[in-house]
């Protein structure tokens, strides 16, 4: 097969592979992407593909020698012109991509008379010897057997690169396989040992190892490269995107001189030096971005100040900024639609926009691991009270809190501080919920930590820290570190506000936030919220309003209860102006005092199980008249806020309902309030009225409940809690851990919601409720709201809406825009979901 005619049905001219209608199996991975290079229209380095088939044809001299006849006329300059040298470049690749192949050989085509001329041409040290090493000791090792020690040795005793590659030629000449001067014999034998190496037992095996046919056949590709002064020639990388801002900035680096086969040392030059100019490397960039849908990486090559690409191939997994600047301006080109868009965010990229990150460096100590309770990252001094958390960042110092668990009466010292880590509780108990309210980083049950209060001491494992040591806290992963680690600040920028709108348009789920007072409510509104899905209203009372709250529940007369009731009242109304200026003409969700006795009382609560005793609603129908006051608050300060023209949606919420007729007689207190300030003011305030749904029986009673609320609301936390019959403060750090890592769970229910049984009792109640009353409103208020899993199973359940705290609501934006598109596809649900 000499002739030019047979030979030119073996070769594949860059471009022409599409056109003689070949694929991947005979182009090999490389010759496809190449092809639609120049389809794109793009300039590509000149060269050729020998298809699978035919690449072992290649050992031939008369073939190698056609082949570069061939490159000569695709690139327009012939061979051994030394005015305008031409090298070649030899590789190989697969359909399954470049990795793995044993040949990247940019030097073919050197002789030993022609090197110090190119040498002194290309300058940049040595290059040229350096390549042509490459290929004399490939040849020699790979294609006629010698020990690669030789070479190593000689590599190591050459004084110069040119007296290396001498040693190399008498190493071969000596061994009876000289290396030759004409460049198509090169090539030849090149290929030769490329096919020998990808033959040798250890490639077989290596192809075994990542689960590739052991005979899986390679292209070669032949490229012509150009050789000029270093003023004009070059090659290097670029990506489309700044990596800083993720805007489209072509970022990247060149060198000058002759592609090496080794590394190089130092970062290159910068872009703009390019020779020639950039202008249409970033327009290439552009073309390949819109064309791949995705940031664009490309090799290029530079030679007589002319551009032309080696290799180009999309970015996967970009850094959040990137990922998201990126999907914006594709909707923007109108080359991808929202759903595409959006669906190429991840919810995990938006977190670490929001939150401060640790910068590890790998060098970092790790002192304890928890929970993540809460996302961000923080370094401070180790303070064992709220007290002496207050004191000290009074003093302008950043404090850690460091506590067994915290309670209402910590909430000064939990505001003080910049994160929280607990040694108990879970993330639904009181750290966890508290600390994702105030958008403080925390880190819960680091079971391994012991507090050493009187000897002033924490410690962890074998070591040892003081109290006003620092540490770092890292809330997303919940470790824990010794020392101070650099934390980088959050930056969210408008982008995200932009993508999330694209989310908004593709989400059928409302997205609210639970806030307890008026800058939660203001930061979760900024954050995209639709309204208040939950106040807990005992969260007004914490800190240094505790007092007011210890005084009525333990009044002994009725006089004493009163008194604590008009002051309870009085504070609540300017919270509940607050909350309701904040929250402006939306709805808000107002859940009345649901107090665990204990959080509030400590000891004095008297009670074995106070999550399970006079909570909720239970104590409101002890204490009658403690709803109607909170109502009477809530209602008056609406009417205050209506005469300015801000009108709230209110809804007024009952806890702990496990009743029908609990929730017809706080339903009562409630119209009672209504009906005084109506009388006292003359406004008739619109509200209604609803019920958590957080305890089985409510559930399963959901239609009873249905027939008396406006709304039901799932309170996830406790019905997790009471379905499983795991307490929230207590299973999670050590027992959730266990079973998570026994496989008998998949995740803790309290982080991602149990579809088959908290999920079964959801669709019972939600299937009971609507068969009562269609149009009753749902949600879902626990501290799933703002879980991507979660969210999914609240827009398979069909809910109205997810409420989450404030710092989550982009995330569950997003996440709801990925379960709106999740459901309408063919969904893989398990039987118990559905
Ligand atoms: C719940 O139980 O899910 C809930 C939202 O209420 P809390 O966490 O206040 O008990
Ligand atoms: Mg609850």
């Amino acid at each position: 097969m000499t002739s030019t005619e047979a030979v030119s049905t073996i070769f594949v001219p860059y471009g022409q592979g599409r056109g003689r209608g070949l694929d991947e199996a005979e182009l090999g991975a490389h010759g496809v992407e190449v092809d639609r290079l120049v389809a794109l229209g793009l300039p590509v380095v000149p060269g050729l593909t020998v298809p699978v088939s035919q690449s072992a044809s290649l050992a031939r001299p008369d073939v190698a020698r056609a082949a570069m006849d061939l490159l000569a006329q695709v690139s327009g300059r012939p061979f051994g012109d030394p005015a305008h040298p031409l090298l070649i470049r030899l590789l190989a690749s697969t359909r399954a991509g470049g990795a793995g192949v044993p040949v990247d050989l940019p030097g073919l085509g050197i002789t030993a008379a022609a090197a110090p001329a190119l040498d002194e041409m290309v300058g940049s040290g040595g290059a040229i010897y350096d390549v042509f090493a490459a290929v004399i000791r490939y040849v020699g090792e790979h294609g006629s057997g010698m020990p690669g020690d030789d070479f190593a040795e000689a590599e190591y005793t050459a004084s110069s690169h040119a007296e290396r590659v001498a040693v190399f030629l008498e190493l071969s000449a000596a061994a009876g396989a000289p290396f030759p001067d004409d460049p198509a014999e090169q090539l030849a034998r090149a290929a030769e040992a490329t096919l020998r190496r990808w033959a040798s037992p250890r490639a077989r095996r290596q192809r075994r190892g990542h689960g590739l046919p052991e005979d899986l056949g390679f292209a070669l590709h032949v490229q012509a490269i150009r050789v000029g002064p270093p003023e004009t020639c070059g090659y290097g990388v670029a990506e489309s995107r700044d990596p800083a801002t993720g805007a489209f900035a072509p970022a990247g680096t060149f060198r000058r001189g002759v592609r090496r086969a080794a590394a190089e040392d130092g970062p290159g030059e910068a872009l703009d030096n390019l020779p020639g100019g950039r202008e249409l490397l970033v327009s290439a960039l552009r073309t390949l971005e819109l064309h791949m849908r995705g940031a664009a990486l490309v090799e290029f090559e530079i030679r007589d100040a002319e551009l032309a690409l080696l290799a180009a191939r999309r970015v996967e997994r970009p850094a959040p900024r990137t990922a998201i600047r990126l999907a914006l301006d594709l909707a923007e080109a109108g080359v991808i639609d929202d759903v595409t868009a959006v669906g190429s965010i991840r919810t995990s990229d938006i977190e670490t926009l929001l939150h401060p990150q640790l910068q590890l460096t790998g060098r970092e100590t790790e002192f304890a691991h928890g929970l993540p309770a809460s996302a961000g990252a923080a370094v401070g001094r180790i303070a064992f009270s709220s007290a002496r958390a207050v004191e000290w960042s009074e003093n302008g110092d950043p404090v850690i809190l460091v506590a067994e668990e915290t309670s209402p009466g910590d909430l000064p010292g939990m505001l003080a501080a910049k994160a929280i880590v607990t040694v108990r509780g879970g993330l639904a108990a009181h750290a966890a919920v508290v600390a994702r309210g105030l958008g403080r980083p925390a880190v819960c049950g680091a079971t391994a930590v012991r507090i050493h209060k009187a000897g002033g001491t924490v410690t962890s494992g074998g070591q040892s820290l003081a109290e006003g040591e620092l540490i770092s806290v890292d809330g997303s992963t919940g470790t824990i570190y010794a020392g101070a680690v650099h934390v980088v600040p959050p930056r969210p920028g408008g982008d995200l506000e932009r993508l999330l709108q694209h989310a908004d348009r593709v989400r059928r789920l409302e997205i609210r936030a639970n806030a307890d007072n008026g800058r939660d409510a203001a930061l979760a509104i900024q954050y995209g919220a639709q309204g208040v899905g939950l106040c807990r209203t005992e969260h007004q009372f914490l800190g240094d309003r505790l007092p007011i709250v210890r005084r009525y529940l333990l009044a002994t007369d009725a006089d004493e209860e009163a008194a604590a009731l008009v002051e309870l009242a009085a504070a609540q109304k300017e919270d509940f102006l607050d909350l309701l200026t904040a929250t402006g003409n939306r709805p808000v969700t107002v859940r009345l005092l649901d107090a665990p006795l204990h959080e509030f009382l400590g000891e004095q609560a008297h009670e074995v199980n106070p999550m399970l005793g006079l909570r909720g609603v239970r104590l409101a129908l002890m204490r009658t008249e403690l709803y109607p006051a909170q109502a009477r608050a809530l209602f008056s300060a609406w009417v205050d806020l209506a005469a300015t023209g801000v009108t709230p949606e209110l809804e007024v919420m009952v806890p702990l309902v496990a009743l029908a007729g609990e929730l017809a007689s706080a339903a009562e207190h409630i119209h009672r309030a209504a009906a005084d300030v109506e009388a006292s003011t003359g406004v008739a305030v619109p509200y209604t009225v609803g019920t958590m749904v957080e305890t089985p029986r409510a559930a399963l009673i959901a239609d009873q409940l249905a027939g008396i609320a406006q709304f039901l609301s799932f309170g996830t936390n406790d019905l997790t809690q009471l379905t499983y019959g795991f307490s929230r403060d207590d299973v999670e750090a050590q027992l959730l851990t266990a079973y998570t890592e026994q496989k008998l769970l998949p995740v803790s229910p309290f982080a991602s919601l149990d579809p088959d049984g908290v999920g079964a009792l959801i669709r019972t109640a939600i299937t009971k409720a609507r068969t009562v009353h269609p149009t009753i409103k749902l949600g879902i208020c626990g501290e799933h709201g703002g879980d991507p899993a979660s969210i999914e199973l609240c827009e398979r359940l069909g809910l109205d809406y997810v409420s989450c705290s404030p710092s989550r609501v982009p995330g569950a934006r997003l996440a709801a825009a990925h379960a709106a598109v999740a459901v309408a596809a063919p969904k893989p649900v398990s039987a118990a979901t559905e």
